[in-house]
């Protein structure tokens, strides 16, 4: 199939380009490298251009016959969206309405989007199923909320066949250490921690652990970048006009701040000091997913579960890459 990746130079989005290119698909990527790195784009072809340019996405669907696009490009920081909500309405919501308004005018209709269990706000129930109902509690989550709403009423008015991925904690490298997480600023635990392990930082502040969980830190389902690709994949193919798929991606399984922090050091091998902070806004105490219906819908299921192993993946892309993508190329490397 002819694939068009918005975003496919970021984090999720590259593992995506890769995984794509592996299973004999024809990839483009479009992507405004805002936030996402040319080096990352290792397979297909980039075109580098902004989704609000409703004359260039037309161009590309049409120029490469786009059959299916996957849209991961969106600014997804929860604290962010709520001290500059403006820019997530841009990037979230405009953007992406003028990527389906470009995909009306060219008869493309299949579309992959990358959701987030941040629409469910604080849930009533953990594990998480799909029927929780959708309350986001920051501007991250109803930006999303709103593109899985248009998709519901693209699908019924104009046959479009959607997928909403409602991801957990993407987490992990590509296993052959070929490509990996590099966010700048980095904000995330997992990087952070090895961060700390590569003495680029000089300990991880844990947000708080007065929150009711078992060891008080706050709980996450984290779930490799690879898994996450795979279940896309299985989502492509499944795409129906006038139809939905929606569901969560995540382990089904949950580790606290503190369990994630042991982890790391049991595969660094270093100290990792660590600093008691306080809460961090927005955080809810615990968000695992039931992962049930995915593997029903989509047949599939995590190849990478563990959370040990998902950490090693991570590892041995920061211990390769310590500065990430930038500052690779600085040195001369040549990018993808
Ligand atoms: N976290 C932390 N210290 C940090 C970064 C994150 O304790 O320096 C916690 C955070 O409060 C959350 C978990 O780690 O409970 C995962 O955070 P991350 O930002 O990786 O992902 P999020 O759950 O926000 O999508």
């Amino acid at each position: 199939m002819n694939v068009l990746v918005v975003g496919g130079a970021g984090y999720i989005g590259s593992h995506m380009v890769k995984l794509l290119d592996e299973q004999g698909h024809t990839v483009v990527v479009l992507d405004n490298l805002s936030t996402g790195f040319q080096a990352a784009v290792i397979a297909g072809q980039l075109v580098t251009g902004d989704l609000n340019d409703r004359q260039l996405v037309c161009q590309v669907l049409r120029d490469h016959k786009i059959e299916a696009v996957m849209h991961f490009a969106a600014s997804a920081l929860v604290g962010e969206s709520v001290t500059d909500p403006a820019r997530y309405y841009q990037n979230n919501v405009v953007a992406a309405l003028n990527l389906l308004e470009a995909m009306r005018e060219c008869d493309v209709n299949r579309i992959v989007f990358s959701s987030t269990c941040a629409t469910y706000g604080i849930p009533d129930v953990v594990p998480i199923t799909e029927a929780e109902k959708q309350m986001p509690v920051n501007p991250y989550g109803f930006t999303k909320l709103v593109i899985e709403q248009a998709l519901r009423d693209y699908a019924r008015a104009y046959d479009f066949g959607y997928a909403s991925l409602r991801y957990f904690n993407a987490a992990g490298a590509a296993p052959d250490g070929s490509i990996g997480e590099d966010h700048d600023p980095e904000t995330h635990l997992i990087p952070l921690v090895l961060q700390v392990a590569l003495d680029q930082r000089p300990h991880i502040t844990v947000f708080g652990d007065d929150y009711p969980t078992p060891d008080g830190t706050c709980v996450r389902d984290y779930i490799h970048v690879n898994d996450l690709g795979m279940a896309h994949l299985a989502a492509l193919e499944r795409l129906q006009p006038g139809q939905g798929i929606e569901v969560n991606l995540g382990t089904g399984t949950g580790h606290s701040v503190r369990e994630v922090i042991d982890v790391c050091r049991e595969v660094t091998g270093h100290e990792i000091p660590e600093v008691m902070g306080k809460r961090r806004a927005g955080d809810p105490p615990e968000l695992v997913a039931d992962a049930s219906k995915a593997r029903q819908v989509l047949d599939w299921q995590p190849a990478l579960p563990d959370l040990k192993t998902i950490v090693e993946t991570a590892w041995r892309w920061h211990q390769s890459h310590p500065h990430g993508y930038e500052k690779e190329d600085a040195v001369g490397q040549s990018p993808g």
